[in-house]
């Protein structure tokens, strides 16, 4: 199995690479922000426990995120490998992963990570609320605790990766193509390596 985190701020583009990374290597994707979304659109439990932290750009508590995280991976299994969009996010959801996918007798192999200056992050979060519908998009307020959520529980995630020698890094400024390119040149280079 390839099992791959993309990992990066809100607005990084992680939704619309992992759509061309599936594609190319056959993956499945896993994002919790769309898992969330789905609980939240059916009234289900889970969707009421997390939806006060969605709407004011929280994180969602980890045990709520590691046990939707195992049922989806219980749900799924049999697939060539996963892209994991949005997840993990927190240095404990990091670890936690790792032992799930030790009980189904696979790991991480590399955390691709989109960097993009935080300027150009709320330009691109203030644009897609325009359409996407999604209040967290709408509000400047918002999109900046989301930001400050990034910076102060999600990067150490980096330095989680970073130690176990997983990291590629990519610049997610220029045209989407171009984007892709250089995160396909940089996944087959670590799966050659
Ligand atoms: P974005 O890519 O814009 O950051 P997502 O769609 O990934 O947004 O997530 C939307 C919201 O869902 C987050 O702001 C957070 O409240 C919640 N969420 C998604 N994934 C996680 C996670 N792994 N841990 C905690 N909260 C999460």
């Amino acid at each position: 199995m390839v099992n791959i985190v993309l990992f990066g701020p809100p607005g990084a583009g992680k939704g619309t690479q992992s759509e061309k990374i599936i594609e190319k290597y056959g993956l499945k994707h896993i994002s919790t922000g769309d898992l969330f979304r789905k609980h939240l659109g059916e009234g289900t439990d889970l969707g009421k426990k997390a939806q006060s932290f969605m709407d004011n750009g929280k994180l969602v508590p980890d045990h709520v995120v590691i046990g939707m995280v195992d049922d989806f991976l219980n749900d799924n299994t049999g697939e060539k490998g996963f892209i994991f969009d949005g997840f993990p996010r927190t240095v404990a959801q990091a670890e936690a992963l790792d032992e799930l996918l030790a009980k189904h007798e696979t790991s991480i192999n590399c955390m691709l990570m989109l960097e993009v200056p935080h300027e150009e992050l709320k330009k691109r979060l203030l644009e897609r609320g325009k359409t996407s519908g999604r209040a967290d998009d709408q509000n400047e307020e918002k999109i900046n605790i989301r930001i400050q959520e990034y910076l102060n529980k999600t990067l150490p995630v980096a330095s989680f990766y970073e130690q176990q020698g997983k990291i590629c890094k990519v610049k997610g400024v220029g045209s989407i193509d171009g984007i892709f390119a250089d995160i396909a040149a940089s996944l087959d280079a670590h799966f050659k390596a």
